[in-house]
């Protein structure tokens, strides 16, 4: 994973991760992710695809089965990737980094007690917790793993959709510097003015906060809460230090009104003398969704895969 940002760093890339909690979803990214990698030719294009667990605002193990149980959940989703990624699979020739979103340093005890070697990077989150046992949780995490995972830790709690907080506590960059010189992560969440699950995306990142952590960190920032940010005004991500993005809400905000317009499109063909199976299917329906969130992923994979 170093060796991976390293080398996105040379081409100027900031590495997008994009959260899932179901196999089109999982497929979307893969898909497109090779689309690009034939438009740029880049066969081994780095995609990084990545699931919470325990995280209490969105369990995405748990959904990604209806037994609602995160361990089988957990392994559908490796099971998912380690299909795809290999032959016969067009996505095979990708390099697919699979990434731990939101591990929490309580809930997800028993995850993390377990086998990690299937994964690149962890996101260790104990930003719920003050500052100085944040840092002393994540600096432990760091010191028993650090040598094996590419770790990802945070130094702030990210605003909540819905809240009124976003843009409202964006991190101190002496406190980010403080956290990551206390725990050596290698990459750093901070508020930089997004929120998470937003409805709409209309905030302002921040991108002279991001400057400021920088200059005193160097470049190493992931952004959470992306999908509350216009698509169009990431562009400079890059150059304000942030070396990795995570996306989740934007693939599914922005599918669903297009599920929806093509139901009501072929209302006569889902019931009445009209009426064909064809339009009945979950794969009908699942292949709208993962044609949309294909596509919304392209977009972000030009804004950086260039
Ligand atoms: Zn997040």
């Amino acid at each position: 994973m170093l060796a991976v940002l390293a080398d996105a760093a040379a081409h100027g890339w900031v590495l997008p991760a994009f959260n899932t909690e179901n196999l089109t979803t999982t497929e979307a990214v893969l898909a497109a992710a090779h689309e690009r990698s034939q438009i740029i030719g880049c066969a081994h294009l780095p995609v990084i695809v990545d699931i919470t667990n325990n995280y209490w605002h969105r369990q995405q193990t748990v959904n990604y089965t209806h037994t609602r149980n995160w361990e089988i959940g957990l392994r559908l989703f490796l099971a998912d990737l380690h299909v795809l990624c290999a032959p016969p699979s067009p996505y095979a020739d990708l390099n697919v980094l699979i990434h731990l979103d939101h591990i929490q340093w309580d809930s997800d005890a028993g995850l993390l007690a377990g086998e990690l070697s299937r994964f690149s990077s962890i996101m260790f989150d104990a930003s719920t917790l003050p500052m100085e046992e944040n840092m002393a949780r994540t600096a432990n995490f760091v010191r028993m793993h650090g040598k094996t995972l590419l770790i990802e830790g945070a130094c702030d709690e990210i605003a909540e959709a819905g809240s009124g907080a976003a843009g409202s506590g964006c991190t101190d960059p002496a406190t980010a510097e403080r956290y990551w010189r206390a725990t050596g992560v290698d990459l750093v969440v901070a508020n930089l003015g997004t929120e998470h699950r937003a409805a709409r995306s209309t905030l302002a990142y921040r991108g002279d906060i991001a400057r400021a952590i920088t200059a005193r960190i160097g470049p190493r920032l992931c952004l959470h809460g992306s999908s509350s940010v216009a698509a169009d005004r990431l562009g400079s991500l890059f150059a304000d230090g942030v070396r990795r993005v995570n996306l989740w809400t934007a693939l599914e905000r922005d599918s669903t009104p297009v599920l929806m317009r093509a139901m009501q499109g072929s209302a006569d063909k889902l019931a009445g003398p009209r009426a064909s199976l064809d339009y009945c299917t979950t794969t009908w329906r699942q292949g709208i969704v993962f044609a949309e969130m294909k596509r919304i992923v392209g977009k972000y994979l030009e804004l950086w895969y260039v």
